[in-house]
């Protein structure tokens, strides 16, 4: 039988919640257990796939084809957990499975109500994360104590713990020690206040992480130990980290963490958690001070959460390649159509991310002019990688209008069109090709190279797709079909052979990427703008091709320094 931790937030929002949960899947997977874990969102939508990134940050997409909270994100990029659609439920999505139970009479006689109909779903929920081979499920339940909101889940997993032998669920509770300036002193109120929320539900916390910007001294643990009735020793500090988030897992273990939830969960403790790897690579994080800029050409770039996989891959990448990634986030509708340099000069590398909605497209199409014609290392992600397309169909082929019927319906050259599969949909949610697809690469070209491999496997999330009509065309111009899937034939790479590195995917490479197991075209990149950085003759395999790109019939910029 799986043993279950519950992780709850309060205070505010906004915590590091998921990177605490993640954390504690990975100290956990690093003594040997196998890991599930699990995220329960508050809200009403039934996913956030139909939700701006405004609102929610990144959609985040499992293999299985879910749209989830970029917290998963997280989880992947910290354990090996299987995440599927089961691992994040909403209140909207556990709300709509018991009404269309209800309608098909499964409840027949009974008034359907929130205990015990929605709780129980919800209990069912955290099973279905299970499988035979998981030890241990962290479940993180969104949203802060107190809302109106998350009152069923908390509800929920008090009645599950009841349910369970002691020993097998253990409550951690995350909150904030403010520190005041003005008077130079923590305070433990606002942790002693949630902390009360939460027993009047009927949860006792475990354990209390207490996240804070100065060091908790241990009067203060003690403090918040008798106010909270939580053992002095639970009281476990999470200090702001100095230089990488990848810091936390580390830090929870040197203030206990691991041997505190050994103890409450009845697992064996035997001497401290190996990370010496994880160290190095901190190491190599803390010593790395040269530094590549990379351009990202997008329609959210003000936000953090909204590209948060892109950021992560690109700084795996340079973690890798021991390069300080810096981020010139671009707003895809400053950048000037006529002179693209404005904003770009002086980048080692150009990345246009995916995207929905026409704001800024012409912004990414000149982004991406400029750096095909100025040489400078190239990557377009999904709605990028459409970008690409009707960028060297107009400037190469010189297709005039040519467009993505996404935005320009009535285009006399749709070279990015509708899939056959999405035609007819009528619904928005959770019906784009979404998920895990096979994809065949081409022997020789630059992505089967950085993949040093045949076939692949990469997450999708779009409605259209590149117009094979166009792709003689496009092949014959130099704008070479690296991969192709292999039953539909779908065209999921380009790439120009004749170029330094410019490769469009029409999948999510970013989701796959962990700081120890970078991304291979992520690295591709950073490779590429590194030796962009060091000037002409420098290139490194794989990146390497042959000269000759940019036959644009535009004047060519000056080549940045
Ligand atoms: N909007 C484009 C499509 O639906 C691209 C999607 C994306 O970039 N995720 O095909």
């Amino acid at each position: 039988m799986a043993k279950h931790i519950f992780v709850t937030g309060g205070v505010v929002s906004s915590l590091g919640k998921g990177l605490t949960a993640a954390s504690i899947g990975m100290i956990l997977e690093r003594r040997g257990l196998r890991v599930a874990m699990q995220k329960f969102d508050p809200y009403i939508n039934v996913d956030p796939g139909t939700m701006s990134p405004y609102q929610h940050g990144e959609v985040y997409v499992t293999d299985d084809g879910a749209e989830t909270d970029l917290d998963l994100g997280h989880y992947e990029r910290f354990t090996h957990a299987q995440l599927t659609r089961n691992s994040n439920y909403t209140t909207g999505k556990i709300y709509s499975g018991v009404i269309a139970r209800e309608r098909q009479g499964a409840y027949l006689g009974c008034t359907v109500q929130v205990i015990p109909h929605i709780t129980d779903a919800i209990k069912e929920a955290i099973y279905s994360a299970i499988t035979p081979e998981v030890d241990v499920l962290i479940t993180e339940v969104g949203g802060t104590v107190g809302d109106i909101e998350s009152l069923p889940f908390l509800e929920a997993i008090r009645q599950f713990a009841l349910d369970r032998p002691r020993g097998d669920v253990l409550f951690v509770h995350m909150t904030l020690l403010p520190y005041l300036r003005a008077s130079g002193e923590m305070k433990t109120k606002p942790t002693q206040q949630s902390v009360g929320k939460l027993r009047e539900i009927g949860i006792l916390p475990d354990l209390l992480v207490c996240r804070t910007e100065e060091p908790m001294s241990e009067d203060m643990a003690r403090k918040i130990s008798l106010f909270c009735n939580v053992r002095p020793e639970c009281v476990i500090e999470e200090r702001d980290v100095a230089f990488s988030i990848y810091e936390v897992p580390t830090d929870l273990v040197r203030a206990g963490l691991d041997r505190r939830i050994c103890e409450r969960l009845d697992l064996p403790y035997t001497g401290p958690t190996d990370f010496d790897d994880w160290r190095a690579m901190l190491e190599r994080i803390r010593s790395t001070t040269d530094e590549i800029e990379i351009a990202l050409v997008g329609k959210y770039t003000e936000l953090s959460d909204a590209y948060k996989s892109i950021y992560e891959a690109l700084n795996h990448a340079g973690i890798h390649a021991a390069r300080k990634v810096k981020v010139r986030r671009v707003r895809a509708e400053d950048v000037s159509v006529d002179q693209p340099g404005q904003l770009l000069t002086g980048v080692h590398g150009v990345l246009v991310p995916g995207g929905f909605g026409e704001r800024g497209l012409e912004g990414k199409v000149a982004a991406i002019r400029w750096a095909r014609e100025n040489r400078v290392p190239f990557f377009g992600i999904c709605l990028g990688m459409q970008c690409a397309v009707i960028e060297y169909a107009r400037d190469v082929l010189g297709l005039a209008g040519a467009h993505t019927l996404e935005h320009s319906p009535h285009t006399p050259h749709p070279v990015i069109h509708l899939m056959e599969s999405q035609k007819g949909l009528e619904t928005k949610g959770g019906n784009m090709r979404l998920g895990a697809q096979t994809c065949r690469l081409v022997p020789g070209s630059l992505a089967a190279r950085l993949y040093g491999a045949g076939e692949i496997s990469e997450r999708h999330r779009h409605r259209y797709e590149y117009n094979e009509a166009y792709r003689a065309r496009l092949e014959a111009a130099g704008l070479l079909t690296s991969g192709v899937h292999p039953e539909l034939g779908l065209v999921e790479i380009c790439e120009l052979p004749s170029h330094p590195f410019f490769i469009g995917v029409q999948f999510h490479p970013e989701f796959k990427s962990k700081p120890l197991a970078p991304h291979p075209i992520f690295r591709g990149f950073v490779q590429a703008a590194i030796d962009h950085a060091r000037g002409p003759g420098t290139r490194s395999e794989p990146g390497s091709a042959a000269q000759g790109a940019g036959t644009g019939a535009r004047a060519r910029e000056p080549v940045p320094a």
